[in-house]
């Protein structure tokens, strides 16, 4: 049974649909004014095996992820770029989509635009004033009356006297108190609006995944997820609203992960210390970026080193090692030490998603592998199909064998240019000339290239 860690009991709970076999689940995007990051990579990596493995488990799978293409941070790049707000974020977006597709993260069911969702917006704004949720500030801009909703600091596990006394440093006069948060900005000059009963402006961040989750998902929904720093205040903001307005609960399951940090710091634009998904995969294979996301569990944080990525390679040069020379069958072969490993497998995710226990269990069976292909024993080729398939549900192990061993970002020479070689060394050794094959050997070798002989076939890899 699939139990998940609830950021607002802080416990595991058995997961419990709303409907039988479905989820809804929704997760925050990205905002899109820049590459995306290593950090962003690993948000949206757990989510994809989170969302791999429920549809391993049978579960049809609703998964929204939203894109937030209206924004300051858009806003005042364009304006610096000197380009208008929908060419910065069409570009965006499609440097999104093509970092996703790149690090073999499954496409959301739907994608939706804040920008889509505007009038929808507002409705939801009016409704909160009419009941007495939300005022119009001395500004003009609408606000969120926090005092009005008790429950408020729920998931950030905080009461709200506690969040008021915290928060009164910076007293804003437009609002009521420092928490109140804004639902409608009025526009400046040259600002990009939207017309609303309030004059003409743009919806906060905080209304948008409300409207969007609620729209495509109905409220309450399954699981509603993000970064860790969005549980506060973005995510009890929405809780607020949502609650608020249509006076139900309004997500089941809410999960939270952790950051991707350098020297104990977290990745981020402001801190100027992130590395983009395209940079890293400049130098390191989507597979080996994946397993080392997955390596630790999703609500820890990971630091991003060198050595981590190199580690990574060298596992996965195991995993992918044990499935060397192995002809797999498309049928599943029972066998019991292969159907062992499947149920440690489905335990380890069966637990909140326990990715590195569950690599565990693959490196258990690449083990038993090894040593069952040496002995010329037949359940190899049941423990290479289980080893295949299981890492299948990580998004691993997904690329042809020797393709995997053939592709370096690094090598000097490219697979044409050796596979060449490889066959004047076939032409040279068929004449005996081993002086030749010898030659052509070190001089693979120098470039980095290892050949291996086997009968009258000739694998390679990088060194
Ligand atoms: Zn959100």
């Amino acid at each position: 049974m699939l139990s998940i860690y609830n950021s607002v009991t802080k416990q595991k709970e058995i997961f419990k649909p709303i409907q039988a076999n479905k989820v809804s689940m929704y997760v925050c995007g990205i905002t899109v004014y820049d590459y995306c990051h290593i950090g962003h990579a690993r948000l949206m990596m757990a989510f994809d095996v989170i969302n791999r493995y429920l549809r391993h488990c049978g579960y049809t799978v609703n998964y929204v992820r939203n894109i937030t293409d209206i924004d300051d941070k858009i806003i005042k790049r364009a304006f610096e770029n000197k380009e208008s707000m929908q060419s910065l974020t069409a570009r965006f977006i499609d440097a999104l989509t093509e970092d996703m597709d790149a690090l073999g993260i499954l496409a959301p069911d739907v994608e939706p635009k804040a920008t889509e969702y505007i009038p929808e917006m507002v409705d939801l704004i009016d409704t909160l004033i009419q009941k007495g949720f939300a005022y119009v500030g001395s500004t003009g801009d609408v606000y969120f009356d926090v005092m009005q909703f008790k429950p408020y600091g729920k998931l950030a596990h905080k009461d709200l006297d506690d969040l008021q006394s915290g928060a009164r440093i910076a007293i804003e006069e437009a609002k009521k108190t420092p928490l109140d948060f804004v639902l409608w900005k009025l526009s400046k000059d040259n600002e990009p609006y939207w017309p609303s009963p309030w004059g003409n402006g743009r919806p906060g961040w905080h209304t948008e995944c409300v409207v969007m989750s609620s729209k495509q998902l109905g409220q309450p929904f399954d699981i509603h997820g993000g970064g860790n720093d969005l549980k506060f205040p973005h995510h009890e903001n929405e809780i607020a609203q949502a609650e608020c307005a249509y006076e139900k609960p309004f997500v089941n399951y809410w999960m939270h992960v952790g950051f991707v940090e350098i020297n104990k710091e977290k990745m981020s634009k402001s801190l100027n210390n992130f590395f983009t998904i395209r940079d890293v995969l400049r130098d390191w294979k989507s597979e080996i970026v994946r397993y080392f996301l997955l390596y630790s569990h999703y609500r820890s944080p990971v630091d991003y080193t060198i050595e981590s990525l190199e580690g990574a390679q060298s596992a996965l040069d195991r995993l992918y090692g044990a499935l060397r020379g192995m002809d797999i069958p498309l049928g599943v072969i029972d066998n019991e030490s292969a159907k062992n490993y499947e149920s440690r497998f489905m335990a380890a995710m069966d637990d909140d998603f326990n990715t590195p226990v569950a690599l565990s269990v693959l490196f258990d069976l690449a083990r038993e592998l090894n040593r069952s292909k040496a002995e010329g024993l037949d359940n190899a080729v049941a423990l290479a199909q289980r080893l295949k398939k299981l890492a299948s549900v990580l998004g691993l192990l997904t690329e042809d064998v020797e393709n995997y061993f053939q592709q370096d970002a690094h090598s000097a020479m490219n697979a044409g240019e050796i596979e060449a070689l490889i066959a004047l060394r076939k032409a040279a050794r068929s004449e005996k000339n081993w002086a030749k094959a010898d030659e052509i050997r070190l001089q693979l070798a120098e470039k980095g290239v290892t050949i291996e002989d086997s009968g009258d076939d000739t694998t390679w890899r990088y060194q």
